[in-house]
């Protein structure tokens, strides 16, 4: 009888503890490797999301090598299901989320430019676990719902191209603008392609560049780049790689504009001086409008499931990584829950 009781209890406490746990994605500053976690608890504010799909970015691939000095559960690009929140009418809905948590009374948060904040966590970058991981929490204040049209596949795209929605907005750009896009920008393409007439993407996958052909806009090999010397009023740089800023000054015409989209472990010592005899202005663009990125998708404007390259389970997350780096790959996401 006795025995049955702490069997009982054993069995009891052991559910309590799985139920409690949780499968995810952890760099520890030297590798990604699987962890069983405990669940986050949410603070003040915050909601619990279940993780549908979360999608891997360039920033996850440049947290890997080290970037920000980041450990922790990366991920930041993510569909999921509300579990808990203090916004009641948010439970049991499809949401994405905002991931620049800022701490709402410094004089930047007082100003609007929240995303700046220097106390701010963001989500699987800085200070706060991300999304490839089944759960994770945000403010719930971070959350916006995702209309029924757009499919969960869909709505992973939704903070990359929210971020391509900000650019024309740091660049001025209007329809009369030359615009050259340095590689791999699918998402701003076609958005700064419905801003402007004259729109050109420089790659280096030649698969990729057929795609962005398809929605409609010129696409060529980067070789061909040197034909194109100060050219453009514009050029949106989203290489990846640190050379990808020599390479925008080459094309922009003087007093233009170039709008920097990559983030980079690596570092570049170079001659700066082209940037001064020029007179260019080098603008940062990072996060952008939710709203307008989950309007576009719902309209079917911006065509995104041509782009989702892969969508792997969790079981088989250092494939999804590995297809990810391969220069074909647009999209790779990973099933999370
Ligand atoms: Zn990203
Ligand atoms: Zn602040």
């Amino acid at each position: 009888m006795k025995a049955r009781k702490i069997a009982s209890v054993i069995g009891c406490r052991l559910r309590r503890f799985y139920c409690t746990r949780m499968q995810a994605i952890h760099f520890n500053g030297n590798e990604l490797h699987a962890v069983s976690r405990r669940r986050p608890r949410p603070r003040r504010g915050e909601a619990v999301v279940r993780v549908n799909l979360a999608g891997i970015c360039s920033t996850d691939l440049e947290i890997a090598k080290g970037y920000m000095e980041f450990t922790g559960i990366p991920g930041h690009e993510f569909i999921g299901t509300v579990v808990s929140s203090p916004v009641e009418r948010l439970v049991g809905s499809r949401v994405v989320g905002e991931i620049n948590v800022p701490c709402g009374t410094c004089s930047l948060c007082r100003r609007g430019l929240e995303k700046h904040c220097a106390s701010r966590s963001v989500l699987g970058i800085s200070g706060r676990d991300g999304a490839f991981a089944e759960y994770l929490t945000l403010p719930a204040a971070n959350l916006h719902e995702v209309p029924p049209e757009v499919s969960d596949e869909e709505a992973v795209f939704t903070e990359p191209l929210a971020a391509a929605c900000e650019i024309p907005e740091r660049a001025g750009i209007d329809s009369g603008s030359t615009v050259a896009v340095l590689g791999d920008g699918r998402l701003a393409a076609q958005v700064l392609a419905m801003k402007a007439r004259n729109v050109t993407v420089f790659g280096i996958s030649a698969a990729k560049l057929a795609v962005i052909r398809k929605f409609g806009v010129c696409s060529r090999d980067a070789s061909e780049t040197a034909r194109f010397v100060k050219r453009f009023d514009v050029v949106v740089e989203c290489t990846g790689s640190p050379e990808g800023l020599p390479a925008a000054v080459e094309l922009v015409t003087p007093r233009g504009t170039i709008v920097l989209k990559s983030t980079c472990a690596g570092k570049l010592a170079w001659n700066t001086a082209g940037i001064v005899i020029d007179e260019v202005t080098i603008v940062g663009s990072r996060c952008g409008p939710f709203d307008a990125a989950l309007r576009l998708l719902e309209r079917k404007e911006v065509k995104v499931r041509k782009l989702l390259t892969a969508v792997y389970t969790f079981e088989k997350w250092r494939e999804a990584f590995k297809h990810a780096r391969r220069r074909e790959s647009f999209k790779v996401c990973i099933r999370m829950s």
